[in-house]
Parts: C-alpha cells; sequence; structure tokens
C-alpha cells in the first residue's frame, strides 16, 4: 500500500518506537507514586513536558498532557466557557468536529456560539474575529490549519485582535505543528492542543498549553474528576509511555520540519505534475499552494467521478474522501460546503498527504494509479 493519508494519522517514528518500548519495561512505574521507580518515571514524564513546552514557546507549568486532542479541544473550549455561563464562543466554519461539536452542545446548554464563515481558500481574518467579539465573549477558537484542505489561519493577527479586547484565544494546532514553527507568545494565543498521532508519535497521547494567566487566578474546571493528576484538570494515571513517545515525537519534528516542509512541497508538486500528464480525467485543486496552506496536504475534484465509488478501485492506495474522521457520516464535508464548493465538486473529492517516509517514487506511482482508476468504465487499461 502507498499511504497518502497522513492527515489521518501518521505512521509511528522508529525513533518513538525504540523510546516507547523502553518506557514501558524501565518506566513501568505509576509517576505519581513516591518510591523509586515511580519517581524515575515521574522524571521521564517531566522531561516530555520540557520538549512539550519548548515545542510551543510555553512553560513547563502551562502544559497538560490529554488522550489526544479531541480531548484536550473539550478541555480548552468547556474550561473557558464554564467561566462564563451563558457566555459567548466565536469559532469557524471549518472547525475540527471536536471544536465545532462541543461549541454545538455548549450552545444547546445556553451559550451563544457564533461561527464564522470562511473565504473561498478556507480563512477567516482577524477582522471578522474583531467584528463579532461581545462584551460577554469569553473564548475564541480558531484552527491552526484545516485537516482537509490545510489552509492555515492568520492566527497571529486573529492573537492581536483577542490580546488587545481582553479575550482569550484557543488555538487547535494539530495539522499545523508538524510543519509550522509554533510559538504561543508570537501567535498571541492563550489555549493551544494537539495530538501524537499526526506528527509521527504514538495515538491516545496529546497536549494542551494553557497561558498561565489564564491559570492565575483560578484553575479551569475538570471535565473529569479522580487522582488529582496534571494539576487537577486531567485525572488519571499517566500513559507513561506515550507521553514519553510524544516528548520524542515533537523533538523530531523540530529537527527536521523545515527540510521535510520543502521535500513534501515538491512530493506534492511532482504528484500533480504526474496525475496532469496521466490523468484523461480533468480534476480541480480544492486545496492550494504557497504560505497559506500547509505542505503535504492535496485536496482535489475529479470530474465526473464520485470519490466513494472510486476508493474500492483503489484497494493499493491509502487516501481518504473529505475527512476521515467524517467518513462513516456519510455527509458532505462540512469544509468543503464552508468554501463554496458545489455539490457534484465535493462528491468527487479525495484528500491526500504525505508524510515523513513518503519517497518521490510512491507519488509518482499513486498518481499514475490514480489516474487509471479515474478514467471512465471501458477506458481503464
Ligand atoms: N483537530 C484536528 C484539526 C484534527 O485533524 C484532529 C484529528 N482528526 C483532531 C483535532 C482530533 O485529534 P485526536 O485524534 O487526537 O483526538
Amino acid at each position: 500500500t502507498i499511504y497518502l493519508d497522513h492527515q489521518a494519522t501518521t505512521p509511528m517514528d522508529p525513533a518513538v518506537m525504540e523510546v516507547m518500548q523502553t518506557a514501558c519495561t524501565q518506566y513501568f512505574a505509576n509517576p505519581a507514586s513516591p518510591h523509586a521507580a515511580g519517581v524515575r518515571a515521574f522524571r521521564e514524564v517531566e522531561r516530555a513536558r520540557s520538549a512539550v513546552a519548548r515545542f510551543v514557546g510555553g512553560a513547563r507549568s502551562e502544559i497538560y498532557f490529554t488522550s489526544g486532542a479531541t480531548e484536550a479541544n473539550n478541555i480548552a473550549i468547556k474550561g473557558m466557557a464554564d467561566r462564563c455561563p451563558g457566555g459567548h464562543i466565536v469559532t469557524a466554519a471549518t472547525e475540527h468536529k471536536s471544536v465545532l461539536d462541543t461549541c454545538a452542545y455548549l450552545r444547546e446548554k445556553g451559550w451563544s456560539v457564533t461561527v464564522l464563515p470562511v473565504d473561498a481558500q478556507g480563512q477567516v481574518t482577524a477582522d471578522q474575529v474583531a467584528g463579532h467579539l461581545r462584551d460577554d465573549t469569553v473564548l475564541v477558537s480558531v484552527m491552526l490549519a484545516n485537516n482537509e484542505i490545510g489552509t492555515i489561519q492568520p492566527i497571529a493577527e486573529i492573537g492581536r485582535v483577542t490580546r488587545q479586547a481582553g479575550v482569550a484565544l484557543h488555538c487547535d494546532a494539530t495539522q499545523g505543528v508538524g510543519s509550522l514553527a509554533v510559538d504561543v507568545t508570537e501567535l498571541g494565543v492563550d489555549l493551544l492542543t494537539f495530538s501524537g498521532h499526526k506528527i509521527y508519535g504514538p495515538k491516545g497521547v496529546g497536549a494542551l498549553y494553557i497561558s498561565n494567566r489564564l491559570t492565575d487566578t483560578a484553575p479551569l474546571a475538570p471535565l473529569m474528576h479522580g487522582g488529582g493528576q496534571e494539576r487537577g484538570l486531567r485525572a488519571g494515571t499517566h500513559n507513561t509511555a506515550a507521553i514519553i513517545g510524544l516528548g520524542t515525537a515533537v523533538t523530531l519534528v523540530e529537527e527536521v520540519r523545515e527540510q521535510e516542509a520543502r521535500r513534501l512541497e515538491k512530493l506534492r508538486h511532482a504528484f500533480l505534475t504526474e496525475l496532469t500528464a496521466a490523468s484523461g480525467t480533468p480534476f480541480r485543486l480544492n486545496s492550494g499552494t504557497g504560505p497559506d496552506f500547509l505542505p503535504h496536504t492535496l485536496n482535489l475534484s475529479l470530474e465526473g467521478v464520485d470519490a466513494q465509488d472510486l476508493l474500492p478501485r483503489l484497494a493499493g492506495l491509502a487516501i481518504s474522501t473529505g475527512s476521515a474522521c467524517n467518513s462513516s457520516a456519510q455527509e458532505p464535508s462540512h469544509v468543503l460546503r464552508a468554501i463554496g464548493l458545489p455539490p457534484e465538486q465535493i462528491k468527487g473529492s479525495i484528500r491526500l498527504s504525505f508524510g515523513r517516509f513518503t519517497q518521490e517514487s510512491d507519488a509518482i506511482d499513486a498518481a499514475r494509479y490514480l489516474a487509471g482508476a479515474a478514467l471512465p468504465e471501458g477506458a481503464r487499461g
């Protein structure tokens, strides 16, 4: 199989697997236990916390480990909402479901939610955000980069607006941190979330950054109550091996991020060149290139093709139609709808995302394979 679905999840880097294996044997003790074995495990968890803090430009005391970005987004949004019952939240139409559905839940419970529309590229502007802030706005939540079309949002500009207004800004950076250097101070964000399994780390672990400014006076309300781990915000015994794996994953990202971004952009270009040359089926790009888009994402619509019919013919190629998180719902992608694509173009849309272990030959083979499978029946070789 040629794996081109790195936005759904990434394979683990062998270096991450290695440290996790060691962690499972050497650091199995509960990091909350006071005995020597527990203390050794605790030190490794804290080492990972330092790595994550460096990765986002925060302090160690501002990092909380969670089970992933879904949980981190829930804690961030519900935790902030809880500070102002019935208050107002601003988000954007192309956010991940873990943000949109959390906001929809809060709306049902009496909060007021503004979902900002995006432009044809999938961007919101800082002016849009500024225009919708109210006296009772408790949180603005905008993602760093989109998981279906790769659009990068102008977070630093939005951050200047929210800072000036004294409103907290949350950024779901799950899809961005692998490609973009992130600094919470430069971005002006107060809460930031991401996940291990999108950056060659393990599944089931994520990180939440919360600025100490926000928690100086009172902590955020937790979703789960229990043992008081993670300073009471996320109870439950630490997933030590996964946390240690996440610490290694972020360190590796920092080492290779820039060169990988350039390499992946070239792979994407090679794929598109080959697809254009080999394809008898016209296609349209739904994602873009350049500084406003992730370098490894490609979303395109094949004309006259239903992507749902196409996928079974592409058994050797792991790609997705729209967002993998939505594919069981079988409803048209909310992201592609938000950028104004007509239904037939959404129907023909596929998402490919290249990754750390993708070779140029994979990209070219995938383009040829796709071109062949997309031809009308009878014209396929
Ligand atoms: N946010 C974004 C932008 C994502 O792409 C994803 C994963 N599809 C998530 C949040 C959820 O991450 P997790 O799988 O770690 O819960």
